[in-house]
């Protein structure tokens, strides 16, 4: 059985789905998206990432493409017709198909696709250890919003790729993390806190995973502060990490020629990495 896209309104072959070469997603950018992990046919987290979604849209000023009521129904049903078991759905939703124009279009419906790909994301958890590169954060003063609009990410990403890591960790212009092109970045410190970027000045994404991991440290009595952290702090920690939906808690072992603590997952990583797996196994099993 092929893969089945949902793209406005119609169940369509992944291969033959496709959207207007006016949509406003496709010519501005401007569109919203979301990633939900799939496991054992159901998605996890889903009313974390409705209200992700639900912030976004706002603040770009669109409307819901559906009601969020039905919004859930078709996630489901674009699961339930890939046959999904372990994967990620692909939510995208733009302002639209208008008349090339940069302001709004009055009355047009926002248009919605999504997509899913079948992934082993159980196995991904505690994933391998990886490192990182820092570089200049280049992005729009609004990372706090997911949208489509992801170059500086891919460039991010790409530079990342040409040192055989992982991931950058974008760096502002106070010499700050930000966050890494497509994960939340994480550092244990010398004083044994665990410490990630703070949301206050929408400088990252409010990742749906890092929520996670802010709930299961509280939980567990380990200690954590939401502050911006330096480069210098970074190398110098005794345990670094990344979060997201596709790699859980990845433990990073280098950033940029730096080894961090002994070059190996420290142990506030794996434990995390074990507490956020028992968590999406409960999710599944009834448990939450
Ligand atoms: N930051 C950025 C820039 C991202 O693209 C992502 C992945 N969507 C994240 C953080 C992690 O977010 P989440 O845990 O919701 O996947």
């Amino acid at each position: 059985m092929g893969r089945i896209a949902y793209v406005n309104g119609l169940y369509v072959p992944h291969s033959e789905a496709a959207v207007h070469i006016e949509d406003r997603g496709y010519q501005f950018g401007d569109g919203v998206y979301e990633v939900l992990a799939v496991y054992r046919g159901q998605l996890i987290d889903e009313q974390g990432h409705i209200d992700r979604l639900n912030r976004s849209l706002t603040e770009l000023e669109m409307d819901w493409p559906v009601k969020p009521r039905v919004f859930s129904v078709l996630m489901r049903e674009v699961v339930r017709r890939n046959r999904l078991d372990e994967g990620i759905i692909y939510i995208q939703v733009t302002r639209g198909v208008a008349p090339r124009e940069h302001t709004f279009p009055e009355g047009v419906a926002p248009a919605l696709v999504m997509t899913t790909t079948a992934k082993k994301i159980g196995q991904l958890i505690g994933g391998k250890p990886t490192q990182v590169i820092t570089m200049p954060d280049e992005r729009w003063a609004r990372p706090d919003i997911k949208t489509v609009c992801l170059l500086p990410n891919c460039i991010a990403r790409q530079r990342a790729k040409e040192k055989g890591c992982y991931e950058a960790w974008q760096v502002d212009r106070n010499g700050f993390i930000t966050e890494g092109g497509m994960s939340n970045a994480w550092i244990v410190n010398a004083d044994g806190e665990l410490v990630t970027r703070d949301i206050n000045e929408n400088a990252i994404l409010n990742g749906i995973t890092r929520i996670a991991v802010i709930e299961l440290a509280r939980e567990a009595g380990i200690k954590l502060v939401e502050r911006a952290f330096s480069v210098e702090e970074a190398k110098s920690a005794r345990e670094a990490f990344v979060t997201s939906t596709t790699s859980f808690v990845k433990p990073v072992v280098k950033i940029d020629d730096t080894a961090i603590g002994d070059g190996k997952p420290g142990p506030l990583s794996q434990k995390l990495g074990i507490l956020i797996s028992e968590r999406l196994e409960a999710a599944v099993s009834g448990g939450k």
